[in-house]
């Protein structure tokens, strides 16, 4: 074990209660009428527009823009949720900049996309402000129960498309509340306004769909009893575990996974309790990574650096989740892995990282070394399956590089259950493509369910 002697300096309240509301206030501010008109005005209602293409929920895009432009926001936002009923997370959370905008006409002739995150925003908060329900009624009651393990994205999906069809939902949630990670690992300055829980409240407006909190997988719901008890199983149940450097020195104070503070972070009420380094290291390179640097940089951490193994380019996280990091006054060490962590009293206080290279497409260490100064270290090294969950049904279900396998309806290697989200394996780990595999895997178990 490597030790030394400094104390660490980690404290909450390091900020003013201006300085916290000012950090944690909404990322982007909902446009005004008058701006929404000016931005769906840019829109050319392209033929063939390829940023429905680049869109996985396949929304009209041109259409809900001109609905907009047209005074009709509210046809708008319908358009939208015919597609994605969680279009207004998605429209804040979505990384548009590599998605839609990053093909709109307007980017590749001009370098200024339509702002197609923000007018759907417009269009699905004028939505919900104007009315709690969504824009659907439940068809006549099939007698069919489906239980849908998970209320994160892909299982709202499925449970919202399947209880239009006129089946009865059970919706099985670990945490004690629902949303998954709308409501547990969005950071705070995207989702502000509680807006995670209205969106799922208006989900569920729908009806037919019973909310069951505080059932997790494996302890209190078994899958085998649940394909007994049911007509068809979905599920939606992310990635449960957090991935180890495999360092020792991993379990001293001051080394956190960037999940657990992440999720902490959005159930706190007052930003102040919440104990920060005054000087923080992230190991990783994903959107986590980004979402706890910055996060901690707007807590009052004097010195935030993330340190990522390979070139910027290599990041997961999006070009401008890289930007957001930077002009928040975060560091990115590149070609940097971590080696040691060098803890004192039961608590980390440096990382020693070593330099990387590419050779010939394998990562290796130059043996060039570097120590960064810690309060805190975060690991963001991505989540994984939590494989034991799953057991009690027999044959199991069939995983493959930890995640489970799907074919293209989103079912699974057993025939009365479908699986989608991050869950499953080939998925982007977006919240756009988790509701687009709820929603196919709702229209393959309503069409298994009327054979
Ligand atoms: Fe409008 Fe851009 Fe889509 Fe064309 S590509 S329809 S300009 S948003």
């Amino acid at each position: 074990m490597t030790e030394s002697n400094t104390a660490p300096d980690v404290k909450p309240g390091r900020l003013s209660a201006s300085e916290y509301e000012r950090n944690f206030s909404d990322l982007h501010p909902l446009l005004a009428p008058h701006e929404a008109s000016v931005e769906a005005d840019r829109c050319y209602f392209c033929y063939d527009a390829p940023c429905v293409q680049a869109c996985p929920t396949s929304i009209d895009i041109p259409q809900f823009i001109r609905q907009i432009s047209t005074g009709n926001p509210t046809g708008s936002a319908k358009t939208i949720y015919d597609q994605n009923i969680l279009g207004g997370m998605c429209a804040r959370v979505c990384p548009t900049e590599t998605l839609c905008e990053q093909v709109c006409v307007r980017e590749v002739a001009e370098g200024k996309p339509v702002k197609i995150g923000q007018l759907q925003r417009y269009a699905t908060d004028h939505f919900m402000a104007s009315r709690e329900t969504t824009p659907y009624t439940r068809k006549s009651p099939t007698g069919k129960k489906v239980a849908v393990v998970g209320a994160g994205p892909a299982g709202l999906a499925c449970a919202h498309a399947l209880a239009v069809e006129g089946h009865d939902i059970d919706l099985f949630d670990a945490n004690e509340k629902p949303g998954g990670l709308n409501e547990y690992g969005i950071a705070s300055y995207k989702s502000v306004d509680n807006f995670a829980a209205r969106e799922v409240a208006f989900v569920l407006s729908i009806g037919g769909i019973t909310l069951k909190t505080g059932s997790k997988l494996g302890e209190t719901v078994q899958l085998s009893e649940l394909r007994t008890q049911y007509d068809a199983v979905f599920l939606g149940i992310g990635l449960g575990g957090v991935n180890a450097l495999g360092l020792e020195n991993e379990a001293k104070d001051g080394v956190l996974d960037a999940v657990d503070f992440i999720a902490g972070l959005r159930q706190a009420d007052d930003y102040a309790t919440l104990p920060v380094g005054r000087k923080v290291v992230v190991i990783g390179g994903g959107m986590t990574a980004v979402d706890i640097a910055v996060q901690t940089k707007l807590l009052g951490a004097e010195d935030v650096t993330i340190a990522y193994r390979r070139g910027q380019e290599r990041m997961n996280a999006s070009e401008y989740e890289q930007y957001l990091a930077q002009t928040n006054g975060v560091k990115i060490l590149t070609w940097a892995q971590p080696k040691t962590l060098i803890a004192s009293n039961g608590h980390v206080e440096a990382v020693e990282l070593e330099r990387t290279q590419d050779d010939n497409g394998q990562l290796k260490g130059t043996g060039e070394t570097l120590t960064l100064e810690a309060d805190m270290v975060f690991k963001a090294v991505g989540q994984a399956l939590v494989p034991a969950d799953l057991n009690g049904s027999s044959p199991n279900i069939r995983i493959e590089k930890g995640r489970i396998v799907v074919d293209a309806d989103r079912k699974t290697s057993l025939a009365d259950v479908w699986a989608g989200g991050d869950c499953v394996l080939g998925g982007d780990d977006l919240t756009v493509a988790a509701v687009e595999d709820g929603k196919i895997a709702a229209a393959s178990i309503h069409s298994a369910l009327s054979a």
